[in-house]
């Protein structure tokens, strides 16, 4: 059975990758490239099972809202989105069909990275996240360092107090705080796409864990295996790991 698959966002960056992936996936047919809020109503003209939103978080509330609303699955890439937005989707999403798949990222190394960064955090007594992306990304941290600490702070509740955080002599120079009280340090540099480290510590010992993503490529694999899946896997699922079976 073909997939009818909308992409909204279709003339971003991400979009337009995503739009290429999808003419090219065996069992997946592009029927509708939403560049803007009000073409949505063009996905249900189209037919859509699935839409793929990589907009603006308030885009994609919206086009979450009209898919629920409207009987089609979805696939949200779009980062930036709050707890409380993330429980509204858990609502729209959560008793009956559609469904929905979220996740900070799609690259499976940096769903590796993050898996792996879980296992080794009860080890280690610090850890601080270092990410960089291209500059013209609009939020900071990036959702992937987010989620990062996040399944850090769920591994160990251990870390070590900063002796530093009360030292700054430039504002931030010790970066945000994630959960968990993780350091995330944001950069954001011309010519990046997507990258992040994370950096444990131990007496005599660090480990580094780090993933680049040098073109959004990276990305495809993970959102056509979401497309897949999405209608196999009943409510909100957050993050790609239960896709891969992690
Ligand atoms: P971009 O600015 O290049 O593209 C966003 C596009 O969405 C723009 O063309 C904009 O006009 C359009 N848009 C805004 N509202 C819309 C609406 N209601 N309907 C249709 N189109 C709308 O940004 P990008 O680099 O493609 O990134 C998009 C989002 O995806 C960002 O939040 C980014 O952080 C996120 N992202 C996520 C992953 C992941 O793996 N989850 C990977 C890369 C980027």
């Amino acid at each position: 059975m073909t997939l009818r698959v909308a992409v909204l966002g279709a003339a971003g960056r991400m979009g337009r990758t995503v739009c290429d992936a999808v003419r090219a996936a065996p069992g997946l047919e592009l029927v509708a490239e939403v560049k803007d809020g009000p073409a949505i109503e063009s996905v249900a003209d189209a037919g859509a099972d699935v839409a793929v939103d990589f907009t603006v978080a308030p885009s994609a509330m919206a086009n979450a809202r009209w898919c629920a609303a409207n009987g089609v699955h979805a696939v949200i890439g779009t980062s930036g989105l709050n707890d409380e937005e993330i429980a509204e989707l858990d609502a729209l999403f959560g008793s009956s069909e559609p469904n929905a798949v979220l996740a900070a990222n799609f690259a499976i190394g940096a769903v590796l990275m993050m898996h792996f960064a879980a296992i080794a955090a009860p080890h280690f007594e610090t850890g601080e996240i270092v990410e960089m992306h291209h500059d013209t990304k609009i939020d900071a941290p990036s959702g992937t360092a987010i989620r990062t600490a996040e399944m850090m702070a769920a591994a160990s509740d251990a870390w070590a107090a900063d002796p530093t955080e009360h030292a700054s002599v430039v504002p931030g120079a010790r970066g945000g705080l994630g959960a968990g009280r993780i350091p995330i340090h944001a950069l954001r540099v011309r010519g990046a796409v997507a990258h992040q480290e994370v950096v444990l510590g131990t007496t005599g010992q660090t480990l580094t864990i780090r993933h680049d993503t040098t073109d959004r490529t990276a990305f495809m694999p993970g959102v056509l295996l979401a497309v897949r899946e999405v209608g196999t896997r009943p409510g909100l699922t957050i993050g790609l790991e239960p896709l891969l079976g992690l």
